[in-house]
């Protein structure tokens, strides 16, 4: 740390994003990225854009944002694209968090809301899963603060259902409540067709897990028409081209083809079916994802042993070093070969 810096940033404590190895060749299981390669429109799509970067992209992202629109069945007004899903949310804490009681999530969940909570000098409460792991929907009505639900949640993959998040939004008419839907389209129940119901609602999505865009960094939200003036406002104050001319040719061309990257869900959810049966009879407590990823663990094994073991022999998965999670592992789906690799370590570890 520099003698420079802000004293209001010297205690971050900034995300730990799960490894990007560079030498040794690994299963890659570790940061829910898909296995598949993106479809042949997004690789030509891509391609036919290098030949104008010297111009700045679309700051209306506005080709994009007309075939979110079309696809999810909502008005162009009520929509905005992000540098990944990150930056949407990074936005909403930035509105939304600093006034009355501050955020609200769980305490375990995507590990950014609190970092962003922090980065923003903003108070947040979070609040305990019940024993079972998952969120009481209960504990956010009625609460008055900022709330952050991913639905699925991370990492254990369980949801919420739209009845409950209904219920949420209707207690809470003085706040934003944000569904991060990143990993929807894995088994979800969508709130998107919640915005034009209630004017507190931003729901967020990314190309990152279903649509094989990881690396190009695009993400979504939908919310009312005043919603998304408040963060185009603060997207405008801080990167009016946070979108590039490559991640917006490939998400367009992305939704285009959203066939290929349906299929690829379907594969990835009859995979992770096959695999949690295959756990259960290892003798794994495995809770019961719609993620494109599996949250394990076996008693009597620590999972930190079992991620390193499995680390040396070429197999990457995710361990979490915190109280109650600390024996699971979050094992990504990929393809059915790299889970029988998986497997197969897994079952000489043990
Ligand atoms: C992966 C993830 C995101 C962010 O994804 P981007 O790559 O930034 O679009 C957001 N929320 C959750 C819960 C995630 O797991």
């Amino acid at each position: 740390m520099s003698k420079f810096l802000s004293d209001k940033f010297k205690s971050l404590s900034p995300y730990v994003p799960g490894e990007q190895p560079k030498g040794m060749q690994y299963i890659k299981l570790n940061t829910n990225e898909s296995p598949f390669e993106p479809s042949q429109g997004v690789l030509e799509a891509v391609a036919k854009e290098a030949n104008k970067l010297q111009l700045y992209s679309d700051p209306d992202l506005t080709e994009l944002i007309k075939t979110l629109a079309e696809v999810y069945g909502v008005s162009t007004k009520n929509v905005i694209a992000t540098n990944g899903s990150d930056e949407v949310l990074n936005f909403a804490f930035m509105a939304y968090t600093d006034r009355e009681n501050g955020a609200a999530f769980a305490n375990i969940t995507y590990g950014f809301y609190s970092v962003f909570a922090k980065l923003h000098g903003c108070p947040y409460t979070e609040i305990p899963l019940k024993e079972d792991f998952s969120i009481d929907p209960e504990d956010y009505c009625g609460i008055n603060k900022t709330i952050f639900i991913a639905n699925p949640n991370a990492p254990t993959g369980l949801t919420i259902t739209l009845e409950k998040i209904r219920e949420i939004l209707r207690t809470n008419p003085h706040n934003v409540v944000v569904i991060d839907e990143a990993y929807v389209d894995f088994g979800g129940e969508s709130a998107v067709s919640l915005i034009n119901e209630f004017d507190n609602l931003l729901v967020t999505g990314t190309f990152s897990k279903s649509r094989s865009l990881a690396g190009a960094r695009l993400g979504f939200g939908f919310a009312s028409e005043k919603i998304i003036e408040d963060l185009n406002t603060i997207r405008f104050s801080t990167n009016p081209y946070n979108v590039n001319r490559m991640t917006l040719a490939a998400g367009v061309a992305s939704l285009k083809e959203d066939d290929y990257n349906k299929a690829n869900c379907q594969k990835i959810i009859a995979t992770r079916a096959r695999v949690k049966k295959e756990l259960e009879n290892l003798g794994f407590f495995v809770l019961d994802s719609k993620a494109n990823f599996l949250f394990a663990k076996k008693d009597g094994v620590r999972g930190k042993e079992l991620y390193l073991g499995l680390k040396e022999k070429g197999v990457l998965v995710r361990h979490f070093d915190k109280e109650i999670i600390g024996d699971f592992l979050r094992i990504t789906i990929g393809t059915d070969l790299q889970m029988d690799k998986f497997l197969e370590c897994l079952k000489e570890l043990l």
